[in-house]
């Protein structure tokens, strides 16, 4: 099993992540991948881009190194009700928005309130999935999660930075995987590069994937064709706000 689109990468446009689009679009070639979403923080997030870096991606390429460039962003849910930290405006024309917690934007508290914070998150008009749902930093009921999810027809994320990056993951993400196989949920597989030589790799996300049995239909960013369609029922969705 491999994918075709990174769903999850950052560029220099944020200070802590190492190289151009253009590297990470080099990157993607090397890995044989057909495209890559640029996933960046949102603006609360210190060293993170403005929000007009959101509003003017339009200008990049469709292609670049013969890749497809997705625009996405990565935003911070900011409260227990769900919010994200980027207006409507900036968000409505983008291909893949991702909410996550991120420490600075979020403090860690209950398992109770962080599951109705994600939850809530997942039920935003905005958001089209999660960003490593499976982080220890911040426990929630994963069941409920995932249900959630289902029901929203959003994605969840198999992150493989987070095997490397956030201690206790290789437990939670496993636990985040077989329960999205015993509920149908839809799941990206993305590598959160913050440098080129890691787009594409999602090694270890991609054998916790396997090995939990999910439905290879499942994984939305699988082919780009169903990324694209993903995309396209999310952007039609989006565009009513
Ligand atoms: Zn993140
Ligand atoms: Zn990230």
């Amino acid at each position: 099993m491999k994918i075709e689109v990174d769903t999850h990468t950052h560029s220099i446009a944020s200070v802590h992540a190492y190289s151009t689009i253009d590297e990470l679009a080099l990157g993607a070639r090397r890995r044989r991948l057909r495209g890559f979403v640029i996933t960046e923080h949102g603006p609360e997030l210190q060293g993170t881009p403005h929000r007009y870096y959101f509003g003017n991606l339009k200008v990049l390429p469709e292609k670049m190194r013969g890749v497809y460039v997705f625009h996405g962003a990565e935003l911070n849910i900011m409260d227990k009700a769900g919010h994200v930290d980027l207006d409507k405006a900036y968000i409505k024309p983008l291909h893949f928005v991702m909410a996550g917690f991120h420490e600075q934007c979020f403090e860690s508290r209950s398992a109770e309130v962080n599951t109705h914070a994600l939850i809530a998150a997942i039920e935003n008009p905005l958001v089209d999935g999660i960003s490593h749902p499976g982080n220890p930093a911040f426990p929630v009921d994963f069941e409920a999660v995932v249900k959630a999810a289902v029901r929203a027809g959003k994605t969840l994320e198999i992150n493989d930075s987070s095997f490397r990056v956030r201690a206790g993951s290789a437990t939670t993400c496993r636990e985040v995987a077989a329960l999205c196989k015993k509920h149908g949920a839809l799941i990206t597989c993305g590598s959160d590069a913050h440098i080129a030589n890691d787009v594409g790799n999602v090694k270890t996300a991609l054998a916790v994937i396997r090995e939990a049995g999910i439905n290879k239909e499942h994984i939305v960013n699988r082919t780009l064709a169903s990324f694209r369609d993903f995309c396209t029922k999310r952007k039609a969705a989006r565009a009513y706000l």
